[in-house]
């Protein structure tokens, strides 16, 4: 069958927040970009993922023009509770950093920026299956799929993005003896569950007692999001209802305190932990960004974040290297091609900002998860860590400036 082939400057693979707000940007730019996923936007609208949102993240919603439901429906959070075996102390990140963070789910931001690119007469395809990048080294680089009425399509571009989360296959597309893949995986997991009750209390709380951490998240004012450690094998069904609040609320603790609301569990998940950055970021006519560059264990909510930080460095360098293009003489289709000194420049700078937000989430995971060889020293010294957090404003400092996501 020949393959239906469309022409654009940008082609990219994953339909997710990052490689959607990637278009739509390019798009304001001028720079003509087509987007193919793997899902349907129906299961991506439906699968819970991120709840925290930085304010630079707010803002590029807002500046995207994909509509005001963030301001509107989204909570903002001036500050967040630690607790440390049941004794709470509140951050203000307002007064220490003067930013706040916003709730406001994941799948809601990409059901927006689907909203806005369909809207907007953005080329997106949906449910495709045999995706295949070709070229990477050459100045025709090319996407290859089966569409969902299984026509074969082709996207011919001058660049292709890799957007496509975090088992990415444009990544492998970087030569082994260009790449390094910085990898470690934790002993441990979150067990998340979706229950329909009413927020217990107005901010997140992260508790960590000798039974390990525990999250209290929200969602909306009827159904809210918590998190417990597990170990990665957890079969989600072994676990009761009444186990599970029941042990979320001794991590809380039992006396005085925070009494959770509880409410039928609509949905459990066990999430494996890993930190993950990929070296370099690009590499010929191929970028990555977000999960497909890199992951972080979800305790700092920088997942998403760093998604869209990439995505800011990203567009310039984007706009730079296509501008140089059609300022050139055209060149031979197929003609080798190094990587564009724009695309190195985004690579070296947005890893900067992973591998603060890498050290972030890695040391906040360290400082709340109860480890396997956990003994009373090991409890003990967290205590005096947890202590030298929230005991000075230095240390509430660093961790409000970490979590509400630095300045650019
Ligand atoms: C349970 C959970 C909780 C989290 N909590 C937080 C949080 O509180 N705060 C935070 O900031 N982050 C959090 N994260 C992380 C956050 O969800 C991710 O960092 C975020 O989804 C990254 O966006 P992305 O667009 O890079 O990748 P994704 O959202 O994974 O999107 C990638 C897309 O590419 C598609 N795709 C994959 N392969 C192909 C292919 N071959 N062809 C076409 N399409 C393809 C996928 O279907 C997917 O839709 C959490 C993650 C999980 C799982």
């Amino acid at each position: 069958m020949t393959a239906h082939t469309t022409r654009v400057d940008v082609g990219i693979v994953g339909g997710g927040p990052a490689g959607l707000m990637t278009a739509l940007l390019l798009k304001r730019r001028g720079i003509s970009a087509a987007v193919i996923e793997t899902r349907t936007k129906d299961t991506i609208h439906h699968t819970q993922r991120a709840g925290i949102l930085e304010a630079a993240t707010v803002s590029m919603l807002v500046d995207a023009e994909v509509g005001s439901r963030v301001l509107t429906e989204g909570h903002e959070h001036e500050g967040t509770v630690l607790s440390f075996d049941g004794e709470q102390h509140r951050i203000d990140f307002q007064a220490l950093v003067g930013r706040s963070v916003w709730l406001y789910p994941q799948n809601e931001v990409f059901f927006d920026l689907a909203n806005a690119w369909e809207r907007e007469g953005g080329e997106i395809h949906w449910a495709v299956t045999d995706t295949q990048v070709h070229g990477i080294e050459t100045t025709s680089p090319r996407i290859s799929f089966t569409d969902a009425h299984a026509q074969a399509r082709s996207i011919e571009a001058d660049l292709i993005i890799g957007t496509d989360g975090s088992r990415s296959m444009c990544r492998r597309l970087i030569p082994e003896e260009v790449r390094t893949d910085h990898f470690i995986s934790y002993p441990f997991a979150w067990f998340g569950i979706l229950c329909e009750a009413p927020p217990t209390a107005p901010e997140l709380i992260y508790a960590n007692s000798e039974l390990g951490f525990a999250l209290i998240s929200q969602r909306n004012e009827t159904v809210q999001r918590m998190y417990f450690q597990c170990d990665p094998d957890t079969d989600p069904d072994s676990w009761s209802e009444d186990a599970i609040f029941d042990h979320i609320q001794q991590v809380l603790g039992t006396e005085g305190g925070v009494q959770l609301k509880r409410g039928p569990i609509i949905d459990k998940t066990v999430l494996p932990f890993r930190s993950y950055v990929c070296d370099p970021l690009s590499h010929g006519r191929l970028a990555l960004a977000g999960d497909a560059g890199h992951t972080v264990p979800p305790t700092g909510a920088k997942g998403l974040n760093l998604a869209f930080a990439d995505v800011r460095v990203l567009i310039p360098c984007v706009e730079e290297f296509i501008t140089e293009l059609r300022a050139d003489a055209p060149g031979h289709e197929g003609e080798a091609a190094e990587t564009p000194e724009s695309l190195r420049r985004y690579s070296r700078t947005a890893l900067d900002r992973v591998w603060k937000a890498q050290n972030f989430s890695y040391w906040a995971t360290n400082l709340l998860h109860r480890q396997p060889d956990e003994n009373p020293f090991t409890h003990r010294r967290r205590r005096g860590e947890f202590d030298a957090i929230t005991g000075s404003v230095h240390g509430q400092a660093y961790f409000a400036d970490s979590y509400t996501g630095w300045s650019d």
